[in-house]
Formats: C-alpha cells, structure tokens, sequence
C-alpha cells in the first residue's frame, strides 16, 4: 500500500480514516484481520483501487463534493437509501441530499462524503479518525436507510458507516449482522429524518415543495398595469390591517403596500417589494413584472382584485412577524395620478436614504444560516460588507427583525477598535461565541489578517498574489488557473469554513463597496480578475489584468511592465 499524498483524490477518505501505512508490506491475511477489528478501514481498503478491495467506483472531486452545498436550501445531511422507494422518493422532495446505492461504490461515495464533511467543515486533521467520529457523531451529517439485500462488500461498509458514528437504519426484509443497526418499520424512516434534521438545525429540508412542472399559463384574462399612471410600492408607513379595493379594474393601477410595525424602515421595505414580487409568481395563475413599469396579469375568470389584495397580505403575514399590513388595490386613474407624485417622491428619498448607508450609521447584524452545515462559520453583515452568498444587507436586516428565523441577528459591534481594517469589540466577542472560539477575531475589511471567515456559498474569491503585492479576484464558473497558481475550486477547498488570511469570499456587491479590502487599499489594489466578472461589475475600464491577459505571475509582472512602458 503506498502512502497517498493529500492531493491526491483517491486517497481522501484514506487519509482520514486511516492511516495506510500501517498496512504496508502486510499480507491479505493480516489486512483482512486489520478489517474486522477496524471496520472503518474496510472502507479505506475498498477506496485503494490499485492496492485494496477492488470495488471503487471513481474519485470524488472537491466540485463534486461542494456542488451538494451550493443550492438553496443548502443540504446539511446526507441521506442514503441502498434502494429507490416510496420512502426515499418523500425525502428527495424535501430537498436534503439524497443519495440511492443500489450497489457498493454508492456506500463509498456516501462515505466520502461524509469524510470530506468533517474535514472541510470540522476542521478533522489527516489520520484524526478520533476527531472524525467525534465531528460525525456530535453534527449529524449522515444517516443510513438499508432497504434492499446486502453483499459482504455492503456489510462491510455498513460497519464502516456505524464505525464513524453514522445511524443505520434498516427495514423492509433487509437484515444487517452488525449489532448497532437500527431495525424500524416503514413509516419511521421520515419522522427519524425528520428528527436527525432538526438536530443539525437543517430547518428548510421539509418546507421545500416538490417542482409541479406545470408552464405558466400563456393566456392571461386580465391584465392591468404598464400605463404611465401605474405603481406598486412597499412604505414604512402606518394604516389599517387589511385590504382596500378602490375602483373597477382597468388599465391603470397601483398596488401601495403600508406596513405600520415600528419595526418596519425603508431598507426593508426595498427588500420587501422583492418578496412580494415573488409571493405574486408562486401562483401560476398570476404574473407581474416590474421592470419596464409595473404590470399584472391573472389567469383565473373567477380571481378578483379583493382576491389579490387578500394574497399579498395573507403571504407576507406568513413570511414575516407583521401585525400592520395594509394592501390598497386602486384602479381609478384620477386618483393613481394623483398620487403617483408621492409615491414617486417616496422612491427617491429611499434610494438616497440607501445610497447613505454606511458602517457608522446602519446596524451591524450576523447571519449563521451556513452553520448548519459548516459549524463554525458565521457572516458579520454590514451596509458596507454584504455576505459572499449575495445575499443583499436589506435582506439580512429584514429577516433579523421581522422573521422567526434565529439564523439572522441583530448585533452590537461595540468599540471601534480599528477603523481601517474594520475591528469592533463587540463583533470580536460575539464571533467568539458563536464559532465556539474557533475564531477570535476579525478585521472585517482585511484580506491578509484575521480576514472574514468564508462559507461555501460565495459568488467569487478574494486571494493575496505576494509576488506582485497584488489582490486578485476570481469567480465561480471561471474553470482556469490564477495567478495565484491554483484554481477557483483550490482556493475554494482552501478557504471554505474557515478563516484563512489572503484568501476569502467575496460577493459582487462587496467588491463594488467603498471598504472593499480597506485595510489592503481596496480596488486600487486590485491587479488580476477573470474578464466575467471585470464585464459583470462594469469595471472594464479599470487598468486590471485578466485571464485573457495573464494566468501566471511572471506573466502579471510582464502585463504591469508594458502597461508602464506605455
Ligand atoms: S454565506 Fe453568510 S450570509 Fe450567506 S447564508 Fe451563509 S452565513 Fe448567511
């Protein structure tokens, strides 16, 4: 057996669970007895192509490995059913990840999963197979259904899986000979999924509904809107809960919101028309579109405008703790040009209002959604540092105060310790809390020092080029090498769940603040970025290197040398 190397894929769940050097120059009869006295190293052995058990199926990329953390809801757990059925088919329509092995190498995939799980979020050390079955045990990540025959190369997995602290359940005529497998009947494999979920805080998995696949309706029977009298807005203002139809529907109308909730203040309500826009879509029987004027159109002979009104209020009072909604449809054009001056008005104050925000005079909040599958991750969101996710700082702010979500909170940041670089007290004492002292400080707007902690949701990646004294940027779906030698996917692997200096996440929004890498001098430090997001952020004409000119450092310093030679 030879010693793998760390990069090499094969090996990853070798590395971790078990130390291959110790079977090295041992014959099959002593590796067979290693495996029963050890079965976690069953699967270890059966991950060895050239060497072990043959029966791998292929290596697990580090992509492969992040795509099951890049969507929405995000997994936290992995579920694996040896066989499709009726019950595995309820638990992929709650949107966890599911996983189905109708033969052995889906055991091994589910395993290295699981081994990468701890690794990249737990921070587990190579040939830590303590810390391992610690980290699986303590968060969940994993829970078997056996549901089918066995072969031995299944049994011996199995054991694996238990040996690392993973449940295994079995029903249907499926027996395990291995004495920690749980028998249970049918109908309790989604109440135990359900259960282990909400063990490692995975809320979302059940609310999620299954894709109905119907197409929009192409024929709407009404449509309103699109006039230069039409409007739809969301105020910070009070009125009285409950809808208020005024007028017969025509081709002017405006849809006013006002949520009275002391709450309630204009960043969020920018957010919200979002929400509501949205709330409006779920339905397929309705359509608005708001980008060239506001405009609406339903479907149903039988939906009225009572009816809409009465679903915008009842859905935003499901979403959000909002005791004062009120929704007023108005049709009559006398009346919508009448107003429309104010509601313009309104706009305007709030986009300057917006445009005005910064660290010194908006609220500083923490969002800790991604620990519930990276544990000691969290985002410190601010008007000048939204999150790497993309999430938008109106959208945190909304949910802090106005969700029952506990993901999204409210914070006091304390003394400014160190205004260039972005260090508060209370920031630092809270992080410290919240990641169990597995980070202690941050300076929010540093990339080199005690940078930003970086989930595994980030539209692109920040990274220090030292040669040059450069920052370069690098987005997701950019497949090349950066001058930083290494791929969006290593930088990737290197940084997420963890706080690493000179590499950290960051979003689009970010990268366009004022405090941008402050304490680095921000953009004008700036020297490589993929052409994508150069294009995206319409910074063309910033004098900065990209792929097509350079992916190398050599090549970055011959690219600044012309430049200057020019
Ligand atoms: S990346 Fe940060 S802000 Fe975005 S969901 Fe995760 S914890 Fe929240």
């Amino acid at each position: 057996v030879r010693v793998p190397s760390r990069l090499d894929a094969r090996f990853v769940l070798s590395n971790h669970v078990y130390d291959p050097r110790q079977a090295a120059g041992k014959s099959p009869e002593e590796i067979t007895e290693i495996i029963t006295r050890e079965p976690a190293i069953g699967a270890v052995l059966a991950e060895i192509r050239s060497d072990g058990t043959l029966f791998a199926d292929k290596p697990l990329t580090f992509e492969e490995f992040m795509s099951h953390f890049s969507r929405e809801p995000s997994a936290d757990m992995f579920v694996l059913f040896l066989s499709r059925d009726s019950e595995s088919e309820k638990v992929e329509r709650g949107g966890l990840d599911v996983l189905v092995a109708e033969d052995s190498t889906g055991v091994i995939r589910f395993l290295q999963l699981l081994v990468l799980y701890a690794v990249q979020f737990g921070a587990v050390g190579d040939y830590d197979i303590a810390g391992l079955r610690t980290f699986v045990a303590k968060y969940a990540p994993g829970v078997v259904f056996a549901n089918r025959p066995l072969s031995d190369e299944d049994v011996l997995l199995l054991a694996a899986a238990a040996d690392l602290g993973v449940p295994v359940c079995s029903y249907g005529n499926c027996v395990i000979p291995i004495t920690s497998v749980k028998p249970i009947a049918q109908h309790e494999v989604i109440p135990t999924v359900k259960a282990m979920c909400l063990k490692g805080r995975f809320h979302h998995a059940f609310d999620a509904k299954p894709a109905t696949g119907e197409a929009a309706p192409s024929d709407y029977l009404f449509e309103a809107g699109g006039t230069v009298n039409s409007f739809f807005i969301v105020r910070a203002m009070g009125g009285i809960d409950g809808v208020d139809v005024r007028g017969k529907p025509g081709k002017d109308m405006g849809i006013i919101i006002d949520l009275g909730d002391d709450e309630v203040d204009e960043a969020m309500t920018a957010y919200l028309e979002g929400v509501v826009e949205k709330i409006i879509s779920a339905r397929k029987d309705l359509s608005i579109s708001t980008r060239h004027g506001f405009k609406i159109k339903w479907s149903s002979p039988t939906f009225s405008a009572q009816e809409l009104g009465e679903y915008i209020h009842k859905g935003l009072k499901s979403q959000f703790s909002l005791k004062k909604v009120s929704v007023s449809v108005l049709f009559d054009p006398l009346r919508l040009a009448a107003i429309k001056g104010t509601i313009l008005a309104y706009r305007d104050t709030r986009r300057k209002k917006l445009d005005g925000q910064n660290e010194a005079n908006s609220s500083f909040y923490v969002c800790r959604r991604c620990q519930s599958y990276a544990k000691h991750h969290v985002c410190v969101v601010t008007s000048e540092r939204p999150p790497s996710c993309g999430l938008t700082y109106e959208m945190v702010k909304t949910m802090a105060h106005l969700s029952a979500s506990d993901d999204f909170v409210s914070v006091r940041r304390g003394e400014l310790l160190d205004g260039r670089r972005g260090e508060y007290s209370g920031i630092n004492k809270i992080v410290r809390v919240l990641t169990e002292g597995h980070i202690q400080r941050i300076f929010l707007h540093s990339l080199s020092q005690f940078p930003h902690p970086t989930s595994a949701l980030l539209e692109n990646i920040a990274f220090v080029i030292p040669e040059v004294d450069g920052i370069g940027i690098v987005s997701r779906g950019y497949k090349g090498v950066t001058p930083a030698s290494a791929k969006f996917t290593d930088l990737e692997g290197r940084a997420a769940g963890r706080q690493v200096a000179g590499v950290v996440g960051v979003s689009d929004l970010y990268i366009k603040s004022p405090k941008f890498m402050h304490a680095e001098g921000g953009l004008a430090r700036v020297v490589w970025m993929t052409s994508e997001l150069k294009k995206r952020l319409d910074l063309e004409s910033l004098r900065v290197a990209t792929e097509k000119d350079c992916t190398t450092v050599a090549g970055l310093k011959r690219f600044y040398q012309a430049t200057r030679n020019e």
